[in-house]
């Protein structure tokens, strides 16, 4: 049968044509569609670089802990130019919205080509788009930080985003609160702009904004805390246009094959975003009660008590330890530690070291087992001595309720996880929990204890962390 030969003109008609100033700002929502015509090299070479752009911004976040903004920008473009990523340094380094010229659109246009079909690409599965929803995110806040007033203020303009300026007369009752909760001494001389606390929940739940009557007082300066959860809000709501926008393309072997190269080219295993990080035996004890998922917390709490876990057990709560960053070591330490406590270091040596190094691909065939999915986890069989399971699903509702009792949730929370649990929802029973101990709430659900643990962490970091969010 004679295949279709690959056209090397791509035409991407995707919304009605905009002629004139097409991209009129150099950061963008990706809300404008790009119409016209691009050479499909072109656009993989953009998505290629645009993902290489995206590990860096990962990999400069996970080594350069508790930075500003400004800070994180300034090694990306280092690192845009050791990399050899030109477009994107020049992107990243256009912040005068009042460029207008031909590179400047052009740059614009494919930096959002890139984003849509990136976007577009990892928009099936969980894990993938988690990490290009935090790639771009962090992306977008560090461009913004390089933005000044006027840039701002047409990044504002141009997408639409509407905010009151209070008057003066306004002003001049809050503004001594105002100086205080700011800090600040140059208030007199500019906007303050009046929303509903919940468009700026992040910062309020930081305790850095000044609140009156419901409403969030949030000075111009201070434009990023509006501007962030807007992209957020838009980014999350993209991926199911992108879902739709690849549904409609199926068949065409030009896009699949792009979308399918790409989605390949990031393998995301369920735990790699902790791989930089490493956690000591001394930290076990804390992260078991701020960061594990209840299955964990249970093992964890099991462990310390009993001085033992049964089989399953052991496998489901040391691959998670190794999916977190405990090193080998740290974790023959840790068991022997526990299990000595009943019997001799001699049997522990004899009947779980192996286990142990097993399990950390250092015995038998070697495999780099991985850590145990919520879909495995809950299909375990358990025994009566057994403490491994998804507590969501293999608890009895009586055992469930002192379980979250004892992890600190007060009755009407106990009482909301456990009707999801009752009904099957285990996933957001689970997602639950994380929301009620983390005082969050979160679009994600997580298939993945390790990917919950990585979730809470990056929750507390970022809530600690001095970004402008
Ligand atoms: S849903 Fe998954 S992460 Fe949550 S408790 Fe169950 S197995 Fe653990």
């Amino acid at each position: 049968m004679a295949r279709t030969p690959i056209r090397r003109h791509l035409n991407i008609e995707i919304a009605p044509k905009v002629s004139e100033h097409v991209f009129p700002h150099n950061l963008q929502m990706y809300s404008v569609l790009p119409s016209g015509e691009i050479k499909l090299e072109e656009l993989q070479q953009w998505c290629v670089d645009r993902l290489n752009v995206l590990k860096l911004v990962e990999k400069i976040s996970n080594q350069n802990k508790i930075k500003a903004s400004k800070d994180y920008v300034a090694i990306l473009i280092e690192q845009l130019v050791n990399n050899e990523l030109h477009n994107f340094e020049k992107l990243v380094c256009l912040h005068n919205f009042k460029s207008e010229g031909e590179t400047e659109q052009y740059l614009r246009r494919n930096d959002c080509i890139s984003h849509l079909i990136l976007r577009s690409a990892f928009s099936f599965e969980h894990e993938k788009r988690l990490w290009f929803f935090r790639q771009e995110l962090k992306l977008f806040r560090w461009r913004l930080s390089l933005l000044d007033k006027d840039n701002i203020k047409a990044f504002i303009c141009t997408n639409g985003l509407q905010y009151d300026a209070i008057s003066e007369e306004e002003k001049e009752n809050i503004i001594e609160d105002v100086k205080i909760s700011y800090d600040t001494e140059h208030i007199d001389n500019i906007n303050v702009y009046k929303v509903h606390f919940t468009r700026v929940i992040n910062a309020v739940k930081k305790r850095k904004i000044f609140l009156k009557d419901g409403m969030a007082y949030v000075p111009e300066t201070k434009m990023p805390w509006l501007i962030i959860p807007e992209f957020k809000k838009k980014l999350n709501e993209g991926f199911a246009y992108s879902r739709e926008v690849v549904a409609n393309v199926y068949g065409d072997e030009r896009l699949s094959k792009i979308f399918s190269v790409l989605s390949s080219c990031i393998s995301i295993r369920n735990f790699e975003s902790n791989n930089l990080r490493q956690v000591s035996i001394g930290e076990l004890d804390e992260l078991s009660t701020t960061s594990y998922p209840l299955c964990m917390r249970v093992l964890h709490e099991a462990l310390k008590e009993n001085h033992h876990l049964t089989n399953g057990g052991r496998v489901q709560y040391i691959l998670f330890l190794k999916g977190i960053g405990l090193s080998l070591n740290d974790a023959l330490e840790f068991m022997k530690n526990e299990f000595t406590k009943k019997i001799d270091e001699n049997t522990f040596r004899k009947k779980y070291r192996y286990n142990v190094r097993h399990l950390y691909g250092q015995e038998g065939k070697r495999a780099n087992y991985e850590p145990f999915h919520c879909i495995k986890i809950q299909n375990s069989s358990i025994g009566v001595r057994d403490k491994h399971g998804c507590p969501f699903k293999c608890m009895s509702p009586d055992v469930l309720k002192n379980t979250l009792h004892k992890s600190g949730l007060i009755s009407s929370d106990r009482e909301s996880v456990i009707q999801l649990s009752r009904g099957g929802y285990y996933l957001e029973a689970c997602k639950k929990y994380f929301e009620i101990t983390h005082n969050c709430i979160t679009h994600s659900t997580f298939d993945h204890p390790n990917l919950y643990f990585n979730y809470s962490r990056n929750t507390f970091e970022s809530a600690y962390s001095d970004s402008e969010d």
